[in-house]
């Protein structure tokens, strides 16, 4: 059992997934319209359909409720009817983890097996979420224990969605409305490259900002792209959230060893996708998100350059500096204190904002760029070795 740093229990336990009844479609992650299209399937007489929806809608997604006993705002006969046919179920947590400074972090088993991490971290003013897009990542930045992994898939809306559930059963959000919301922002800044998933995370994005159901503000909601040149003027158009920008280096050599794909998409073609990002302004800054790579990308001459990018592209953004979290294995080091001030001192001093961001949940392996999960994509030599070693093992 997990315990967290007061002694309390916490108040989801992993727990097993529930069976899936053949022939019952999950109504968590359906959009309206395929919510819709569910129960016109399932017989709801046309005239009704808009108001069974609009009532389904807000038990699943504004009360949180799994069980189509507690809701009780549609009718009896109809819930023992829809019962029948439907479900509402979250994947399986297979770990809680509570790191010292409250950050939770949660390894969700969906129903084939594969897992994710998502990762709550509280502060003062805000709770926000940090959820993955994809199970391992196409993209093996040098600094990032995700990049480790190959992409084992993309995460489907509904288990995008799910992470979100997942955290506000954890938080007790639903029982109690008056707490307030615990989780108040979210970050699509967890394992893998969002706009690789575009359609799905739109589609789960869409789910969590409708004003009937989770009522998350786009806001509150960023989306963290390494840089996906192509898809980012399709996402500040048609998603609208505030965007993030993994730059880490203001150096086209630098980038490119570090992140392979400024090989695809260089600086130059990054910076301009910024300045055409629909949305971007003074009063909603882009966020430049920066890993202090120690002897790599922390010098002056680096946040000299940097300064010089932002003002030639006219940028409004803001540079989150993000002191390198260490995992094993990994080739680098986390640059020292005193350089980080210096760093973030100068880019201040040039007018522009430079914070240093506190790292959260190091003690359980949740901060920026530590999720990975056992899951893995087999070649069909290694599945070929693991049989005859099973069959071996047998004998
Ligand atoms: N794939 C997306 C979002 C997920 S990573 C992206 O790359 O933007 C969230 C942020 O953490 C990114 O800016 C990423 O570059 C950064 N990051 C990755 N590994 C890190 C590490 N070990 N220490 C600090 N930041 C890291
Ligand atoms: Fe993928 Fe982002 Fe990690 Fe790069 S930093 S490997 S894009 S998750």
């Amino acid at each position: 059992m997990q315990v967290t740093p007061s002694g309390q229990p916490p108040i989801v336990q992993p727990r097993a997934a529930t069976d899936l009844i053949d022939g019952k479609v999950n109504l968590l992650g359906l959009s309206r319209d395929e919510l819709k299209d569910a129960l016109r399937e399932f017989g709801v007489p046309e005239k009704q359909l808009r108001m069974r929806t609009s009532q389904l809608w807000h038990c699943v997604y504004h009360r949180g409720a799994t069980d189509f006993a507690e809701m009780t705002t549609i009718s009896k006969d109809m819930r023992a009817k829809l019962e029948k046919h439907f479900i509402v179920k979250r994947p399986e947590i297979v770990e809680a983890q509570y790191s010292e400074d409250g950050t939770r972090k949660y390894l969700i088993r969906f129903a084939d097996g594969n897992e994710a991490e998502a990762v709550y971290i509280p502060e003062e003013d805000r709770g926000t979420l940090c959820i993955s897009s994809q199970i391992g990542c196409t993209l093996n930045c040098k600094f990032c224990h995700t990049g480790t992994m190959n992409l084992v898939r993309n995460l489907t809306a509904a288990e995008i969605v799910a992470q979100m559930m997942i955290a506000r059963d954890d938080l007790d959000e639903w029982q109690d409305p008056t707490k307030g919301r615990q989780v108040t922002n979210i970050v699509m800044m967890g394992m893998g490259e969002p706009l690789y998933n575009f359609d799905n995370v739109k589609k789960a994005l869409d789910i969590i900002m409708d004003e009937e159901g989770i009522q998350l503000s786009r806001r509150r909601i960023t989306l963290s792209t390494s840089g996906v040149v192509p898809h980012m003027e399709r996402a500040g158009r048609e998603i609208g959230v505030n965007l993030a920008v993994s730059l880490h280096s203001p150096r086209n050599d630098v980038r490119s060893e570090i992140m392979p794909i400024n090989k695809k998409y260089d600086l130059e073609q990054v910076l301009q996708a910024c300045a055409d990002y629909p949305g971007g302004s003074n009063s909603r800054r882009i966020t430049f998100e920066y890993a202090m790579l120690k002897g790599i990308n922390d010098s002056d001459a680096d946040a000299k350059e940097l300064v010089r990018l932002i003002r030639k592209y006219k940028l409004p953004v803001k540079v989150n500096l993000i002191p390198f979290n260490p995992w094993p294995g990994v080739n680098y080091e986390c640059s020292d204190e005193n350089r980080i001030k210096r760093f973030s001192d100068y880019i201040f001093k040039e007018g522009i904002s430079a914070p240093i961001r506190t790292p959260r949940g190091r003690d359980i392996m949740a901060a920026c760029g530590q999720l990975k999960s056992a899951s893995e994509k087999k070649s069909k030599g290694q599945i070929f070795r693991e049989d005859a070693a099973a069959k071996e093992a047998a004998n």
